[in-house]
């Protein structure tokens, strides 16, 4: 499967912010976000081919790691990742899973699943032809897949990326269409940015959004610590 990077670092977003992890970065994605982060797993997916056996051997390297993350680009699309996250799972890590939802998880081993739906904000600009910006839309809002995902894992948590307060209502109009009984403390809204200006600037109006309506307030502790930078 083609792989990003493999690094160890804290845990920079949502329920195990700090937790030091061991991610696995597959390259790839089904989604074009305009705003992506990672546009060398997505946009521009680069990496090496590993198989699952080297993986789980990269992840051993580091001793002190009782958590891995599957993570990406949209780690449910790789070839062979059922088989990665069982491994692991044997190995005794606890396992998370970054997905923007949009793929079920077909009996994926799986400890927390990260779901993350992309909202309309996030569709891509001009810079793609029509046809991916079709399927863009087309595949981003998957109530249905957001609901097996629930059903299905130990845990769960719902992270969504927010540029401005009007993205509140198509957060919880997905949220009712998957007609699954959430709890708050379970939707975690994380300000959209990579520099610090931004974050702290939307933090100012989004932390206080969170405690109007319950919601968990999730800042991105590694743009904190280290900036926006890749293996961290
Ligand atoms: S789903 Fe994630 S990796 Fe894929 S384009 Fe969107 S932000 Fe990037």
């Amino acid at each position: 499967m083609l792989i990003s990077e493999i690094f160890y670092s804290l845990q920079g977003e949502g329920e195990l912010t700090g937790v030091p992890s061991v991610f696995v970065r597959t390259s790839g994605c089904n989604l074009r976000c305009n705003w992506c982060d990672t546009p060398y797993a997505s946009w521009n997916p680069e990496g090496e081919q590993f198989e699952v056996p080297e993986i789980v051997a990269r992840v051993q390297t580091h001793g002190a790691a009782k958590h891995v993350v599957l993570t990406g680009g949209e780690p449910m699309i790789a070839p062979q990742i059922h088989e990665l996250a069982f491994q692991l799972k044997e190995g005794g890590y606890h396992l998370t899973i970054e997905t923007a939802a949009t793929v079920p998880p077909r009996g994926i081993a799986c400890d927390l699943a990260s779901l993350s739906p992309k909202l309309a904000h996030s569709a891509p600009d001009a810079r793609l032809d029509d046809i991916w910006r079709a399927k863009h839309e087309a595949l981003r809002r998957q109530p249905a897949v957001i609901a097996e995902w629930i059903a299905w894992c130990a845990d769960y948590q719902l992270k969504f990326v927010v540029s401005s307060e009007a993205d509140v209502a198509e957060i919880e109009t997905l949220l009712r269409e998957t007609e699954c009984a959430v709890p708050p403390h379970k939707i975690l809204l994380m300000p959209e940015g990579t520099t610090l200006e931004t974050l702290r600037a939307r933090a100012a109006w989004l932390s206080e959004l969170c405690k109007a309506r319950g919601f968990r307030y999730a800042h991105r502790l590694h743009v904190e610590l280290y900036g926006n930078k890749r293996g961290t």
